[in-house]
């Protein structure tokens, strides 16, 4: 309980009649947090409440509600910190769960397939409209990263993704090309403070009313701030190529808008040749 401020404890003590863990990088990974880092919180078997961010002190929490435990919901869990003075018979066999590592690696997979599968959508737009195929190349290059760190056995965490990729050690040379190539796809190189600014202005639109909006812009401000460019960068595209595939509205989008936010590249032969590589490198590692 060392990395929980007092207050927090307090707050769960108080306000919380469920057994809660603390999840993310600040019970998991606290030298890798950020100041801007959330602490979240997983209350279990809690019904018909939604999510939502708060303020306690000077600190912001997440209240993620879990009324029954998925798989990934194992993934999340994994390593948190319950709550000594909370009791629920739901938790034992939950914990027992010895296949963290399997289950890392099937999600891991799973994105793989996932970014594999945009090939079809990508090959089918590229010369009909570059914006759709870009937009595609953008959202399989996301998954690539995403899926290559779980099967590589990190758990992935959207904002400190960009420097858990950079960490990365590959023997394969495709795969690491196909790393170079994927943050291609994402446009790094175009990381600036007015790419960043205009981006996520333009994500605060799309995602209108969206419960952890104002913790995305403290985010989107604090590496700003901090002069954090290309994760900032990262980050913006990664929470829109999210919300994009959550909501399965790509097709009804405002596109004007989505190109804005995804600071789309339109160059069809670049399009090609980066996709072509990623394709290839997803098939490899799905073979392993
Ligand atoms: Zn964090």
């Amino acid at each position: 309980m060392h990395n929980i401020p007092s207050i927090l404890q307090d707050y769960i003590k108080e306000n919380i009649a469920y057994p809660v863990g603390i999840i993310g990088c600040r019970a998991t990974d606290p030298e890798t947090s950020l100041e801007c880092c959330e602490y979240d919180l997983a209350i279990f078997g809690q019904q018909s409440e939604s999510n939502k961010v708060l303020n306690v002190g000077n600190h912001t929490i997440e209240l993620i509600n879990l009324p029954i435990i998925h798989s990934h919901d194992r993934l999340v869990t994994k390593d948190m910190i319950l709550m000594p003075n909370k009791e629920c018979l739901l938790l034992p066999s939950f914990l027992s769960s010895q296949n963290y590592a399997n289950l890392l690696r099937a999600f891991g997979r799973k994105l793989m397939i996932s970014s594999a599968l945009y090939h079809q959508r990508i090959m089918s737009n590229l010369h009909k409209s570059d914006v759709l195929a870009s937009i595609w190349l953008k959202l399989s290059a996301y998954d690539f990263l995403e899926g290559l760190l779980a099967v590589s056995g990190f758990k992935p965490m959207p904002i400190h993704e960009l420097s858990q990729i950079r960490q990365l050690t590959m023997k394969n040379q495709v795969v690491a090309n196909a790393v170079k190539d994927a943050l291609e796809c994402i446009g790094l190189e175009r990381a600036s403070t007015t790419s960043i600014r205009r981006s996520s202005e333009g994500l605060v639109k799309l995602r209108y009313r969206q419960y952890d909006t104002d913790l995305f812009i403290s985010k989107v401000q604090y590496m700003l701030k901090r002069g954090m460019l290309s994760d900032c960068y990262y980050y913006i595209g990664k929470i829109a190529a999210r919300d994009l595939i959550k909501n399965e509205r790509t097709e009804n989008y405002d596109m004007k808008l989505t190109q804005t936010v995804l600071d789309l590249n339109h160059d069809v032969i670049k399009i090609e040749r980066l996709h072509a590589n990623l394709f290839v490198a997803c098939k490899l590692l799905l073979n392993y």
